[in-house]
Parts: C-alpha cells; sequence; structure tokens
C-alpha cells in the first residue's frame, strides 16, 4: 500500500511514523524546507530557538509513546517538572502553587489548598470546582465560555486570575471569555485530574527539532520512507495523483486554513472544506533576549502579571536553565492581545521593563532579541467548535492535524493523535471504503 501524507508538521510526522513502522510505503510532502511545521526549530541570531516556545505535559500519552519509538528520548529531551505556577510579581505577596509529590489526588488538594497568594474560600471553591467536575464526567453538557463556566461555580480572585484563566489561555490559546468550556475541562479532566504523572509539566531541554521531527524523519527513512521537502501539493488529484505520483490513500495534514481550498475541489469533501474556511485563528508571539549568561531566574518557567494597565507580560522561560543556553529567556505572548500592536522593539524593552519588576532587580542589557510572531499560531478554541471527522466523504482520503483532534485544542498532543488516528483508519479500513461525513462538536469524546 502506497500513502501519500501531505504535511509535515508533528501530525503529517506522526501519521507517516506509525504507518511506516506498520509496513506502509509512505511519501511525506512537506511544503516548506523544513519538518516540523509550527513546532519547528529556527536558526537567529547565531542562535538555535524555535519558532515558538512549547510547553508539554504528562498527560501528553501518544506524543510520548511516538518520541519514543522513533527514538527520541523523552527523559533526555524533556525536563520533568511538577507543575508549579510562580507569578513573583502579583500584588505585594506574589502567587505559588506548587503540586506536591503526593499520589493522586492528594497532590491536587495539596497543592490548591497550599497555594499562596490566594484566600482559604477560594481555595475551598477550587477544590470545590474540581470535585463537581469530576462528579459530571468533565462533560459540561452544553457548552458555554470558560469564564461563563468559571462565574457559575464561584471562581473568583486569585486562584481564577492565577490557575484556571492561566490555564485556559496555556492550553487553548484563546481567551476565557471566548474559550470553549467543554474542552477546558476536557484538559483538567487529562491532566489535573488525572495521575501525578499528568499534571508534570515536560519542558524542552533540547530545540523542537530534535524532540521529534528530526528522529521521526530518519525513522520514516529507516522504513523506506520518503520525505520530500519543498513540494507545495496544489491537488489532489482522481485516484490520488499527488504531485505526478499515484496513490492507493492520502491524509491531508496539513492547517485548517491550507486544507480548505484542498478540500473545496471536490465535491465530496466541500462542505468540510467550507466549515474549515470558517475558523478563526489565534496569534502567539516569542520574544527572545540574550542576557550575560550569568543570568538565571529563579525558577525555569515564571509568570509575569499585569499590575498596570498596558503590561503585556504573561510567561517567561529560562532557556539557560532548560536547553543549555544560559543568558536566553524566552517570553511567551498568547492569544490576541494589546502586545499584538507594539512593534518589535518596545515589545522587548516592555517585556525587559516587566521582568525587571517581578524580580525587584535591575535587568543587564540584553545583547540581542528576536521576536517570533505566529499570526495563526492555532484555531480559536471557541464553544461549540465544530470539528471534521478524520474519514472524508472521499474514498481513501483522511485528515490529520490539531484541528481534527476533537476533544482538544490545538497542541502537539492534539496533532499527534490525529495523525495516529489517521494512520489507523488507513491501516484497519484500507483505502477503498467510502466513509461518512460526520463532523463532531468541539470536546466530544
Ligand atoms: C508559537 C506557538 C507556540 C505553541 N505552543 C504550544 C505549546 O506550548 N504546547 C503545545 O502542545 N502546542 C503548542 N502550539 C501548538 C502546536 O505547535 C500545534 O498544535 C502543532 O504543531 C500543529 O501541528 P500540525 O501537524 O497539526 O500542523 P502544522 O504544524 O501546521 O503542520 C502542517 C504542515 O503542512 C505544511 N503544508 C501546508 N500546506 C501544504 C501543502 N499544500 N503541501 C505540502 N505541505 C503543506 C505546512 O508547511 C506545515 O509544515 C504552539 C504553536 C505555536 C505556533
Amino acid at each position: 500500500m502506497r500513502v501519500a501524507i501531505v504535511g509535515g508538521g508533528w501530525a503529517g510526522l506522526s501519521a507517516a511514523s506509525e504507518l511506516a513502522k506498520a509496513g506502509a510505503r509512505v511519501c511525506l510532502f512537506e511544503a516548506a524546507r523544513q519538518l516540523g511545521g509550527r513546532a519547528r526549530a529556527i536558526d537567529a541570531r547565531g542562535h538555535r530557538l524555535d519558532n515558538g516556545q512549547h510547553i508539554l505535559v504528562g498527560a501528553y500519552r501518544e506524543t510520548l509513546r511516538l518520541m519514543q519509538t522513533v527514538g527520541a528520548d523523552p527523559e533526555r529531551l524533556l525536563k520533568r517538572l511538577p507543575l508549579e505556577l510562580n507569578f513573583p510579581g502579583s500584588l505585594n505577596t506574589g502567587f505559588r502553587m506548587r503540586l506536591p509529590r503526593l499520589p493522586a489526588p492528594l497532590h491536587l488538594a495539596a497543592g490548591l489548598l497550599g497555594a499562596r497568594g490566594a484566600s482559604l474560600a477560594e481555595k475551598i471553591s477550587a477544590v470545590r470546582f474540581m470535585r463537581f467536575l469530576q462528579g459530571i464526567g468533565y462533560q459540561i453538557g452544553e457548552d458555554c465560555a470558560v469564564s461563563t463556566l468559571l462565574d457559575r461555580h464561584q471562581q473568583h480572585g486569585e486562584l481564577r486570575r492565577f490557575l484556571w484563566e492561566a490555564l485556559c489561555l496555556a492550553a487553548l490559546n484563546t481567551a476565557p471569555e471566548q474559550a470553549s468550556a467543554q474542552v477546558f475541562a476536557n484538559t483538567l479532566r487529562d491532566s489535573l485530574g488525572g495521575g501525578r504523572a499528568a499534571t508534570d509539566l515536560l519542558l524542552p531541554a533540547a530545540d523542537l527539532d530534535r524532540l521529534f521531527p528530526a528522529a521521526a524523519a530518519a525513522f520514516i527513512a529507516a522504513h523506506g520512507g520518503e520525505i520530500r521537502l519543498s513540494t507545495r501539493v496544489a491537488a489532489i488529484d482522481d485516484g490520488f495523483t499527488v504531485a505526478g505520483e499515484r496513490f492507493d490513500c492520502t491524509i491531508l495534514a496539513v492547517g485548517p486554513q491550507h486544507a480548505a481550498p484542498l478540500l473545496a475541489q471536490d465535491q465530496a469533501t466541500a462542505t468540510t472544506a467550507e466549515l474549515l474556511a470558517g475558523y478563526r485563528f489565534e496569534p502567539i508571539a516569542t520574544v527572545y533576549c540574550g542576557y550575560p549568561s550569568t543570568l538565571r531566574l529563579p525558577f525555569p518557567m515564571l509568570g509575569l502579571a499585569a499590575r498596570r494597565s498596558g503590561e503585556v507580560g504573561q510567561w517567561v522561560f529560562d532557556r539557560g536553565t532548560l536547553c543549555g543556553t544560559p543568558g536566553v529567556m524566552a517570553f511567551v505572548l498568547s492569544g490576541h492581545g494589546s502586545w499584538e500592536k507594539l512593534d518589535d522593539q518596545t515589545l522587548a524593552t516592555q517585556l525587559d521593563r516587566e521582568l525587571a519588576a517581578a524580580l525587584d532587580t535591575r535587568m543587564p542589557a540584553s545583547a540581542w532579541r528576536q521576536v517570533v510572531r505566529e499570526r495563526r499560531a492555532t484555531f480559536s478554541c471557541r464553544p461549540g467548535l465544530q470539528r471534521p471527522a478524520a474519514r472524508t466523504a472521499r474514498r481513501g482520503l483522511w485528515l490529520a492535524g490539531d484541528y481534527v483532534c476533537a476533544e482538544y485544542p490545538a497542541t502537539l498532543e492534539a496533532a499527534v493523535r490525529s495523525g495516529v488516528t489517521a494512520a489507523r483508519g488507513v491501516l484497519f479500513e484500507g483505502c477503498g471504503r467510502t466513509g461518512d461525513t460526520a463532523t463532531v462538536a468541539a470536546g466530544t469524546p
């Protein structure tokens, strides 16, 4: 069986690895000159950086499994830390929450009750909220905005701001007022509501290429597969002629905005194309600053709390501690916000000032700065957003990509899961079956 895979992001690479392992002949087409898509390494200012600082969590079951399959050792490439949220700059005291190394769910209860900077009433209310979600199996019924769900369950004050809203923005890349409560509940189920290891932060200790794409490419080649870079697929013709070659079936593993025009070319997939054309997107910026190599943050991941209007900081990562590049800090700005209006220079200077205020110190001057803005970093994860199924209405054409994994927001785990699902669909159902056209509501398992 010859399978074409269009798109060499984490979804396409996962599908190709899974198929190659099972003995299928795969050929992966990638428009860019490198693999990785929205999670790729970049070279800038003489440094190996990423297009965006990424965070993984222990709940990324399929990502960790596939990394192991292709020979990228998660133990070596990811730094595992107990979940710890530190916002030293908030109000006078700062907010701090750390989940101790206790068995679940004790670790969560102890972490919530021990949170510094939150009132006892907030803590009890947060424990009740998690118990409520658990009690309803994390199925909230009719989807609504995360902020509505938080209001309904009296989640206020510092825990709302520094735990629930911060987690929502980090995981869904969508502001709590617009984000899907059901998808948020799904992420809570698999992280805070899961085993202790599921809540761990897994922070990359190497660039994103080494985390998966490079090892996946070597694995695919070692199993007889091919990878064609700099090859943009403009059409998927009848009988699956992709870039002039015939295949038995195709997995389309591109972002929703790139899938839509390809799917619109065929009557059978026109409805899915229309659905995807209506998707909205959220940006992410990563601002890298090269400080003197002696500069270290007190924690590898530090929250920046806006205390005055005009402040924009969210998180800063110490890449010295994490990736062995001393002095390199990565500031992350997720979702639409006032930071988008600032030019690169102003944005970097502003973040520098906010970090100094958070640490209550004078910052040394940075020798270089690099701002990477991904304007369409993720789809906007809104309540009730419809997602297409992996199987399309066209015989032998399958979809993969973070947007296809209906349970999850746009994340690496969603991309990997979607790739594995499409590969298994091809393997178990072959290429000749006509599938259904069902779309799945956001967050439906
Ligand atoms: C800055 C940033 C920060 C992020 N942070 C996190 C995080 O902390 N944690 C997390 O889990 N997730 C994070 N994400 C989300 C995560 O990176 C994405 O969900 C994931 O990489 C999507 O993978 P994908 O394979 O579905 O899509 P993509 O990565 O978009 O891959 C699609 C590929 O298809 C190629 N392509 C498109 N059209 C064609 C064509 N016609 N022919 C051939 N090739 C084509 C593209 O070039 C691309 O390489 C972040 C994303 C960004 C941008």
